[in-house]
């Protein structure tokens, strides 16, 4: 057989991250000792607490099929977490349990696009959106957000944006790459209109609301704009809040039609999430919130070191983020330079290379996230990793001609 794919599999890519960090696995095989700021997901271990719920469930023979929306108790506790952690009033009816955060985008998406509808994904973007959207047939309308708006979509950019064909506008905050926040008053903005759109809904995706670092404050579009309730998904989980990736937990919260439908196709796809990983995520949601307080905290204080690090690398500027745990580094004033061995960097998947083959320093280029030249450098890793890769960053970036 020639082609033994589907057309649909052409219009996507692997994940670019994904892809940085099996390089780097690759090369710590061959002995190389790699500083790997590419990691998307939080280094801790899942708190104790959470692990002995599974553990606990396991034992209680908690091993088999659960309703497709999740369990009842999963989502009273997603529910209970919304009051609590968002002032957001939501039933049980009106909340999903996926198999992770991306698996109910990719359901809500599969769900709501017909062939041509249009998803407005402000850029930088997650690497994902696009691609999910493509993915279920739609189409991505891709609009930039450069560093003179802090990243973040404006009103007027929305407006220019939305079609006749518009059907969902992804919002995500806090930003993964950027770790730009949306304000009360930027998302009030958007709000007006929004409203003068009554065809658009809006994916909230709020993963990171747990790490957002002062003054700044996570608030969910709901927050300033109740009005919008009826036409947003809020779509969030315990992966990043409660170093829980490997579980696969992640939720929707919206109107009750719309979870249906992505319940509906769930049922056809996964069926459910684990039975044992939505009995630990009971206790994330419900249980002791200290641990991520002190991730938080931890964060913070990485995040204070990162900037202090970069500050002395020659040709980057960073842009502190509000949130997340991540640096998008402007790498501008290194395009053009020369490295010792001749070549001139081009690109920021240059400066990527470059960083990597001479001092061992992991990053992703910008052009993953749609906005060049930049390189986002995670700070989910060690206090000493990240100064140790801030000194080599310096020593590299000294070394161009
Ligand atoms: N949204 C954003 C912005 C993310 O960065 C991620 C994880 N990288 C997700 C959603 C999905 O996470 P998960 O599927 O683990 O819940």
């Amino acid at each position: 057989m020639s082609q033994p794919f589907a057309d649909r599999l052409a219009r996507i890519q692997p994940s670019p991250s994904v892809e940085a960090n099996a390089r780097v696995t690759e090369l710590r095989a061959q002995g190389r000792d790699i500083i790997n700021f590419t990691i998307g997901e939080p280094d801790f271990d899942t708190p104790a607490h959470i692990a002995e719920a599974a553990i606990a469930a396991l034992k209680a023979g908690d091993t088999h099929y659960t309703p497709s929306a999740g369990t009842p108790t999963l989502r009273q506790a997603v529910a209970d977490k919304l009051a609590r952690d968002n002032g957001l009033d939501y039933t049980r009816d009106e909340i999903v349990i996926g198999a992770g955060g991306k698996p109910i985008l990719y359901h809500a998406l599969a769900a709501t696009l017909n062939p041509g509808d249009e998803v407005i994904v402000p850029a930088p973007y997650w690497v994902s959106y696009p691609d999910l959207v493509a993915l279920n047939e739609g189409v991505p309308r891709i609009v930039i957000c450069d560093a003179t708006c802090g990243f973040k979509l404006t009103a007027k950019a929305l407006a220019c944006a939305i079609t006749r064909k518009t059907r969902w506008l992804v919002l995500n905050t806090p930003s993964n790459p950027t770790g730009a926040v949306y304000t009360a008053a930027e998302l009030d903005a958007l709000a007006a209109v929004l409203r003068e759109n009554p065809h658009v809904g809006v994916i909230s995706d709020e993963i990171y609301e747990h790490f957002v670092y002062a003054p700044a404050c996570h608030l969910s579009l709901i927050n300033v704009a109740p009005d919008l309730k009826a036409r947003t998904l809020i779509v969030n989980g315990a992966s990043k809040g409660y170093a829980m990736t490997g579980w696969r937990i992640g939720f929707g919260a919206g109107p009750s039609d719309l979870v249906r439908g992505i319940v509906k196709l769930i049922s056809q796809t996964t069926t459910c999430p684990s039975s044992l990983s939505q009995a630990a995520a009971v206790a994330a949601f419900s249980g002791d919130q200290a641990p991520v307080r002190e991730m938080a905290a931890r964060y913070t204080e990485r995040r204070r070191l990162m900037l202090e690090g970069l500050q002395s690398v020659i040709g980057v500027s960073s842009f502190a983020p509000d949130g997340a745990f991540y640096v998008y580094l402007d790498v501008g004033g290194l395009i053009g330079r020369e490295t010792p061995t001749g070549q001139r960097l081009r690109s920021d998947d240059d400066v990527v290379l470059y960083w990597l083959e001479s001092v061992g320093v992991a990053g992703v280029s910008g052009k993953a996230y749609g906005l060049s030249p930049y390189v986002r450098l995670s700070f989910a890793i060690g206090e000493a990793a990240i100064q140790e890769g801030c000194r080599r960053l310096g020593e590299a970036c000294r070394a161009l001609r």
